[in-house]
């Protein structure tokens, strides 16, 4: 069975956590591809943030030389938000039964999965991947505690269905982040090296993220 991880995230901008981790991720699940697939972000959100088209930009940038990994921009190229649920629905719909789907996230998403819009449906239509950093506490009781009992298994065994599976992945993590990296930028301060080199050069030539956002 063909098995397709997709990574999802604002990547305003992308940086070089992301880039290890799902490359990392990759590897640890034993995908055959890993497609980061950018989030719309709606525009009255209060932070400087770059056009879906220039984080498009710094995404194709960031991966010019990295076959492991591609994009899938049907989020980021819609004019609205979309649920994470409806765009897995599309993928599986597009994909047919026989390809194995992984939806991954950061560990912080998980503790507030079960309030992401009809969550459960989710393991209709893929597995769940959740990266945490070594020494996670698990949740002892509520829904995604549930939920892990219930439908976490082996990296061994997540691809011998189709979906439905939760894989947590305890990989250690650079400690860099998007938001950091815009309120270095606009304080004056270099974010050289926190990016690909191209992605820097992008974000100088574009001047992006110099204003500080409106919550600061
Ligand atoms: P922000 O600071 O704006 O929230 P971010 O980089 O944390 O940005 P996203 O761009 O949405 O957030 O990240 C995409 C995915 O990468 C998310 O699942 C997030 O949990 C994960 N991620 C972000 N930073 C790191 C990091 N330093 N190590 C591992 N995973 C990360």
């Amino acid at each position: 069975m063909k098995r397709l991880g997709f990574f999802g995230g604002t990547f305003d901008p992308v940086h070089i956590a992301h880039l290890r981790l799902a490359l990392e991720l990759k590897a640890y699940c034993q995908l055959d591809e890993m497609r980061l697939l950018p989030a719309h972000i709606p525009p009255h959100k209060g932070v400087p943030s770059a056009t879906p088209s220039q984080r498009l930009a710094m995404l194709q940038l960031a991966i010019q030389h990295c076959p492991e990994l591609s994009l899938d921009t049907r989020e980021l190229l819609r004019d609205c938000p979309s649920y994470s649920v409806e765009t897995l629905a599309q993928l599986r719909a597009e994909l047919g039964p026989q390809v194995s789907i992984s939806l991954a996230v950061g560990g912080d998403s998980l503790a507030n999965l079960h309030t992401w819009h009809r969550w459960r449906e989710l393991f209709q239509y893929a597995h769940l991947i959740v990266a945490v950093r070594p020494g996670y506490q698990r949740p002892q009781s509520g829904p995604v505690a549930e939920l892990l009992a219930d439908s976490e298994v082996e990296v061994g065994q997540l691809h011998q269905v189709s979906h439905g599976g939760v894989v947590v992945a305890e990989l250690s993590q650079l400690a860099v982040s998007a938001t950091a990296i815009r309120e270095q930028i606009a304080s004056g301060y270099s974010a050289q090296f926190l990016l690909p080199d191209p992605v820097w050069h992008y974000i100088q030539q574009h001047r992006l993220y110099q204003q500080a956002g409106a919550d600061q």
